[in-house]
């Protein structure tokens, strides 16, 4: 277990450049038979360069969802109702990727150049009948003016930088033939062949063994120093966000509840839900033997969605009439934003 011990608060420095992407009142619904599921429901995020952005949220909090919807990859019968992801290019010209047409060349040439995504499971952006070689330089050479043998050499740098041994010679190897951790560390090289400027991903190490997951989580942070990398990493672990975040938002239901600095969220977590989920992890020096508290309650099930502050019926500071009527917006408090009545201060005041 990783302990819970993210960078001391003066290392933390605040952002100075307008973000990388900002997000705005996204919507991403799910019409299904059964009705509508509101996978994310009024985000608000901005990802900066050079800094690392943690999700984080039980499964089917909307996290991923939101990041598929970055790149319009939601799958059918998902789609963005509402809301706009501005993508702020090098050259300072700004794209809404929530407008941008489908298949459109502006959205291809953003995709994998600009932005790349990887996955838990690595055969969902490696095919599984080419030669790990031939899938990095083709994605080399759909993004960048080089040469074949340039892509080549490139694609051999890469997967040497991972730390894939052997790399001309595994250049020659079909994904079956490595290993996961080999297969994740592929997927990787080509996700930053093209050095994107924002990096998305998503629970990258959950399937590996802790020392695989360590090296890889070291190398995503190592790479994004080199290349002043702006990085969105969706996690369910703890442990991961204390070692790798600068910055955390906090989803619930499809909504961020909380948001902020790493070390604001670790320290001082306002919202009920934030502090639950702290409360719910063992720390290392913790008393032995104690029952580490669950969450009390099960996520609402998507279709069923509570009227007012989506946490409500796990909550135990839910207040009638209040947190059952209106859904909470996300405000200041302290160092972080916070999106519960606990912290409104016309509430409070009766
Ligand atoms: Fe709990 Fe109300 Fe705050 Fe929601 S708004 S987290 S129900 S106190």
């Amino acid at each position: 277990m990783t302990p819970l011990t993210p960078m001391p608060s003066d290392a933390i420095l605040k952002p100075t450049h307008l973000p990388l992407v900002e997000i705005r009142d996204l919507r991403t619904h799910f019409f299904t038979d059964d009705g509508v599921v509101k996978a994310v429901e009024g985000v608000d995020l901005d990802v900066h360069a050079n800094r690392t952005l943690c999700i984080l949220g039980e499964s089917g909090c909307g996290k991923s969802i939101m990041a598929r919807s970055m790149l319009r990859i939601v799958d059918s019968p998902g789609r963005i109702v509402d809301g706009s992801i501005t993508y702020r290019a090098a050259d300072g010209r700004t794209v809404d990727l929530a407008k941008a047409r489908l298949g459109s060349k502006e959205l291809r040439g953003i995709r994998g150049q600009d932005i790349a995504m990887i996955f838990q499971e690595p055969m969902s952006s490696l095919g599984p009948i080419t030669k790990i070689g031939k899938q990095i330089t083709e994605t080399l050479l759909l993004h960048r003016k080089i040469t074949k043998a340039e892509a080549k050499e490139i694609a051999i740098e890469m997967l040497n930088k991972v730390g894939i041994p052997n790399p001309a010679e595994r250049y020659e190897a079909y994904p079956f033939e490595l290993s996961g951790g080999m297969r994740q560390r592929a997927m990787i090289a080509m996700a930053l062949s093209c050095e994107p400027r924002l990096l998305i991903a998503d629970e990258p190490t959950t399937a590996l063994d802790v020392t695989t997951q360590a090296q890889i989580l070291d190398l995503i942070a190592e790479l994004k120093d080199e290349l002043a990398m702006g990085v969105m990493l969706i996690t369910h672990d703890l442990g991961v966000v204390a070692e790798v975040a600068e910055d955390v938002a906090v989803m619930y239901m499809g909504r961020v509840v909380e948001k902020g600095d790493v070390y604001s969220i670790f320290e001082n977590p306002q919202h009920p839900y934030t502090q639950a989920l702290l409360k719910s992890v063992p720390r290392i020096g913790g008393e032995r033997r104690r029952r580490l508290p669950a969450i009390r309650g099960m996520v609402p099930h998507p279709l069923a969605r509570p009227s007012g502050c989506p946490f409500r019926t796990r909550c135990d500071h839910a207040m009638a009439g209040v947190c059952d009527v209106e859904v909470p917006e996300l405000t200041e408090v302290g160092g972080s934003q916070v999106a519960c009545f606990l912290h409104d201060t016309e509430v409070a005041n009766g």
